[in-house]
């Protein structure tokens, strides 16, 4: 068995029933991620828009990519006729842009709102009462090709489990926050990552993205 089909069954057994795993493929190549395919795994994250595109057209059709990285609005065309959901959603200008290339796909795109809970000043997202503000003046019923599921957050990078705990839980207040203005669709609460996702579904995750400890580290130089 290859090394990426046992990282795969080990974090799975670790799961409990009902979580989504998105397996984290950025920077590795497309054969990678079909061996993980080979292996079920059917839910994939990317966070460059031309990358995404082409291991999308590479691939089996029947993938389902989640863009979870920063986007620019111009950089929205390449994945917006196929992606399944948009995580990093950060501001109401990329939600505005997303509204307007969703429409000319005739699609709707699931997204979830990105909020900053770390304590790192470079960690991109909504800060909870700007996103509150935006809500109560613009509401998301306003973008009708926009569905919002729910809510994506990264924790601060530390092996201090108080502070990561901290993290999560305020992500988790935010998704109970708004979850009545959104209804039924609002389902997902998209955190945890390789080092701190068992704390997350802790704190009641239902995504975790889960990149190195399926594929192994990553080299940005390439
Ligand atoms: C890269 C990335 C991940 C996966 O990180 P790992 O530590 O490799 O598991 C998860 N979420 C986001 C938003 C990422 O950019």
């Amino acid at each position: 068995m290859s090394e990426i089909v046992n990282h795969l069954s080990r974090i799975r057994a670790t799961l409990p029933a009902g979580m989504t795993l998105v397996a984290v493929s950025k920077t590795h190549p497309a054969e990678m991620i079909r061996q993980a395919y080979e292996a079920g795994q059917r839910l994939f994250g990317e966070s460059r828009p031309q990358e995404l595109r082409e291991k999308y057209e590479l691939l089996p059709k029947d993938i389902e990519w989640h863009m979870i990285g920063h986007l620019q609005t111009n950089k929205i065309k390449y994945i917006a006729p196929f992606v399944a959901m948009i995580q990093s959603v950060d501001s109401a200008r990329l939600a505005e842009a997303i509204q307007k290339e969703a429409l000319k796909c005739n699609r709707v795109i699931d997204i979830l709102l990105e909020i900053h809970v770390a304590r790192e000043e470079t960690k991109t997202g909504w800060n909870l009462d700007e996103l509150r503000d935006y809500l109560a003046s613009n509401p998301f019923a306003a973008l009708p090709n926009l569905r919002v599921r729910g809510v994506m957050g990264i924790a601060t990078n530390t092996d201090d489990e108080t502070v990561v705990r901290h993290d999560f839980e305020a992500l988790r207040r935010c998704f109970e926050l708004l979850r009545p203005q959104f209804g039924e669709a609002f389902d997902t609460l998209s955190m945890g990552m390789s080092h701190d996702y068992l704390l997350a579904v802790d704190c009641g995750s239902t995504m975790v993205r889960v990149g190195s400890s399926i594929f192994g580290e990553r080299d940005y130089s390439k």
